[in-house]
């Protein structure tokens, strides 16, 4: 069984095989194939992927025919997809609710796609949660980042020159990157607030020392899935209401309030970012999906006519790519031990197998799962 791990496309640092899974998946039965340089922007040059083992190619042309597993961190070219071979099981993010041709593109070459952005969250397939190992590391990048801009410290001093105020740092949306993000600010010594329309986040807040901000909206609850339910418009408005005062007496300001498979609800207005401090910093982990900041631009920063920084970078644990890559690795790791069979050393696909269920799109020429299947 060929695995090929091909070099992703420039901006992106991160990997999907680095040396250390490469040598796991060796010892699982794997040939593993790097396209060279593919590991050099997470901290691994070729040298390192020979020394586990793996074979280091300069052409993933004439690979992607004869791989019977492609491992990638983002989607992959439309064209590369014809050149890969019938049954090739290909693993990777590549958004499928926007990206059908992609989907379309995957059947139509009868390959088997994994789409990492829907891999269940379950006990079960927690080893395997992307979403979630990159979110936690978006989290604290992005109070290290905002710390950077600011042009403040972080934690009280008291010095002979005086006494320095802690910052105050507000996160909104206390998933997996907001907890992150709450705790990391904790650790350089903010003083920290935050805010979550699920309830049985507060327990959670104050377990890190940090504030949970009240907003009552009426009825918010979370889905069965632990998910956040979508705010009416008059919900939107009591909860931005609700914030404006906690955000002109913050010094950063951190959202990360996504909506699974939807665009992300605008929760800073250009009023509330006109009302925040000169010198403050927002930071939008949802920009990806069309930001909770009003007017966030994608992979950019600005700042404000009242001088108030909006970073809008969609993927901030691209800039810890070394971990991002470690934690990104062994979650496909994990998810090729899951579907191998150690007596065979082969692919054993199970459809009916509660992950793949979850994150298997394409299988037998077909669109399969059944957010996207087409019903004739
Ligand atoms: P996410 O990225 O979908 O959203 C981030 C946060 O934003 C969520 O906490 C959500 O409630 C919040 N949010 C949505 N709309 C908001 C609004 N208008 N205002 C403020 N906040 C808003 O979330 P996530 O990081 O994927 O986590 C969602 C939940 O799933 C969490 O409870 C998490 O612990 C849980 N989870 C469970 C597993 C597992 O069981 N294996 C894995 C990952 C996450």
């Amino acid at each position: 069984m060929l695995l090929f791990c091909p070099k992703e496309k420039s901006p992106e640092s991160r990997v999907a095989v680095t040396p250390e899974s490469a040598q796991a998946l060796r010892s699982l039965g794997f040939s593993v194939c790097v396209e060279s340089g593919a590991g050099l922007a997470a901290g691994h040059n070729d040298e390192a992927y020979r020394s586990s083992g793996a074979e280091v190619v300069s052409d993933a042309a004439t690979v992607y025919p004869q791989a019977d597993v492609v491992l990638r961190v983002r989607s992959p070219e439309p064209e590369s997809i014809s050149a890969l071979k019938p049954a090739c099981l290909h693993v990777s993010f590549f958004d499928p609710f926007s990206r059908t041709d992609l989907l379309e593109a995957f059947a139509k070459s009868n390959v088997r796609a994994v789409s990492m952005e829907m891999m269940p969250r379950t006990t079960l397939a927690q080893k395997m949660d992307a979403l979630s190992s990159q979110a936690n590391l978006a989290g604290y990048y992005a109070v290290v980042r905002a710390a950077e801009r600011l042009n403040r410290i972080l934690p009280m001093m008291m010095t002979p020159a005086g006494t320095i105020a802690p910052a105050k740092v507000f996160v909104i949306g206390v998933g997996v990157a907001g907890l992150q993000a709450i705790a990391t600010a904790k650790r350089l010594g903010a003083r920290v607030e935050a805010f979550d329309t699920r309830p049985v986040v507060e327990e959670q807040v104050k377990s890190l020392g940090a504030r949970f901000v009240k907003i009552d909206i009426g009825e918010s609850g979370q889905t069965e899935q632990g998910y956040a339910r979508e705010l009416t418009p008059e919900q939107l408005e009591l909860q931005r209401a609700g914030m404006a005062k906690v955000c002109s007496q913050s010094d950063i300001v951190i959202t990360t309030a996504k909506l699974f498979g939807r665009k992300s609800p605008v929760l800073l207005t250009r009023e509330m970012l006109a009302g925040m401090r000169r010198g403050s910093v927002v930071v939008d982990l949802a920009a990806e999906s069309g930001g909770n900041v009003e007017g966030v631009q994608l992979n950019a920063e600005f700042e404000t006519d009242e001088g108030v920084r909006v970073i809008g970078y969609g993927t901030l644990e691209a800039c810890v790519s070394t971990h991002a890559s470690q934690v990104y690795a062994s979650n496909l790791q994990a998810l090729l031990e899951h579907v191998w069979d150690a007596e065979l050393k082969t692919l054993k696909l199970d459809t009916a197998d509660p992950i793949l269920k979850g994150c298997l799109l394409t299988d037998g020429a077909a669109i399969i799962h059944e957010c996207f299947r087409k019903e004739s």
